[in-house]
């Protein structure tokens, strides 16, 4: 019997102990399945939203009152653990869960009619929502979004291009960032593009190294009318509402990393047991058997830091520059961890359809998505005091 790095013995709570059982369950049953077919296919089905939130999946950590299951970030951790360590991959969390960046600034504004028409059937699995903030022009630099909505009577006109949207293809609104004002942060605002809108387009679907069944759009807005209700929140906050939304982002990608860094550990693990080199299971030699536990004490560092930063934010502290560096080592985690795993599987590793060349393969967007290493490492360094 080989331990876990996801050891959770430090969390007793029998409702997340179900939780992770459904989590378990549904993975099982519901994706590893057909989850090479949806990375050929390039996207998920509606269908599993429908029975992701059927399970109780899709609204953990979503207020009751606007149509979630309750909970908190510690709940939607274990979830989504859960769902790693029973063979989902990050690409698949990616796509099924992009309510989690969509829907936050539409729940937390309080706004019935925004979350009646938008929160409410998405948690239902009945809606699909994407968040569109990085642009052809640039994506560290939320501050220099160029996308114009200009206000004419009771409707916004928009005008701009969005990249790299996860979800974009099959979603039916974009919670898009625009710019009502003037230059700068202040200048931003938060509006709900509805698919179908004349002028919206999806220009393109981007083929890309790893996420395989997480569809990403380029999306066009050409004179889109968009009724001014709406506008999340008030105009001119947009930029806040995302940066307070991004340390949830930022602290589920780190999830991401240590997860897909503990399912390739594991069947690192489980490989070296049964694979034999030299007349002996290849965990029987010495180097073998310390990298293992390299692998495994990488993990569980990672994972640890994550969840102490994550019951701060429950708690209500300020963590932003906590949630930077718990992202960044849970992503020197995949990286280490999904390459080493690779290596250990020799040239089975490198085949398509094994599953740790996809966890290698998605481990490398999350440096880069949510927040690049190097900004997110900036923005630390001015929290932290690190300044001249
Ligand atoms: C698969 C995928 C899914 C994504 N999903 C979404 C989504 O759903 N919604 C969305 O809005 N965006 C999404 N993104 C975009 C993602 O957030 C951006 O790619 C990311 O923010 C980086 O922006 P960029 O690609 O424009 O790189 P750039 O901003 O052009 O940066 C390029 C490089 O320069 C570095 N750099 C930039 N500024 C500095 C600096 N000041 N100092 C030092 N180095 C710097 C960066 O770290 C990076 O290494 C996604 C991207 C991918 C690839």
């Amino acid at each position: 019997m080989i331990s876990t790095p996801l050891d959770h013995r430090d969390e007793p709570l029998d409702h997340r102990e179900a939780l992770r059982d459904v989590a378990r369950e549904f993975t099982r049953r519901e994706v590893v399945p057909h989850l090479q077919e949806w990375e050929d296919a390039g996207e998920v089905p509606r269908e599993l939203h429908r029975a992701a939130a059927r399970q109780g999946l899709l609204g953990v950590s979503f207020p009751e009152a606007v149509g979630g299951e309750g909970g908190d970030l510690l709940d939607s951790i274990a979830l989504q653990e859960a769902m790693f360590e029973a063979g989902a991959s990050s690409g698949l969390m990616a796509a099924l869960f992009t309510g989690g960046i969509a829907l936050p600034h539409l729940a937390a504004s309080g706004n019935p009619d925004l979350v009646d028409r938008f929160v409410r059937p998405t948690l239902a699995g009945e809606l699909i929502g994407s968040l569109a903030v990085t642009e052809p022009g640039g994506g560290s630099d939320v501050a220099a979004v160029r996308t114009t909505a200009r206000r004419e009577g009771d409707e916004y006109v928009v005008n701009g291009t969005k990249t790299f949207i996860t979800s974009g293809v099959r979603a039916d609104f974009v919670t898009t960032a625009v710019r009502t004002g003037g230059p700068g942060h202040a200048g931003l605002s938060l509006l709900v593009v509805e698919k179908g809108t004349p002028g919206l387009t999806v220009d393109r679907s981007l083929a890309k190294l790893g996420w395989h069944c997480s569809d990403t759009a380029e999306l066009g807005y050409a004179d889109v009318r968009v009724p001014g209700a709406n506008l999340v929140g008030e105009e001119g906050t947009g930029f806040a509402q995302i940066a307070e939304q991004f340390v949830v982002e930022r602290i589920a990608l780190a999830v991401h990393a240590y997860s897909i860094a503990a399912r390739s550990l594991a069947l690192a693990a489980s490989y070296t047991r049964e694979r034999e080199a030299f007349g002996k299971p290849l965990v029987a030699h010495q180097v073998v058997r310390h990298r293992l536990v390299e692998m495994h004490r990488r993990v569980a560092v990672a994972r640890s830091y994550t969840h102490a930063v994550a019951a701060r934010h429950v708690a209500g502290e300020s963590v932003i520059a906590e949630a930077c560096l718990a992202k960044q080592t849970g992503i020197e985690a995949s990286s280490y961890v999904c390459d080493e795993a690779v290596q250990l599987h020799g040239g089975t590793g490198y085949l398509r359809g094994t599953e740790v060349e996809r966890h290698y393969r998605d481990a490398r967007i999350l440096p880069i998505g949510g927040g690049s290493t190097e900004v997110l490492t900036d923005l630390a360094a001015r929290l932290l005091g690190y300044t001249p």
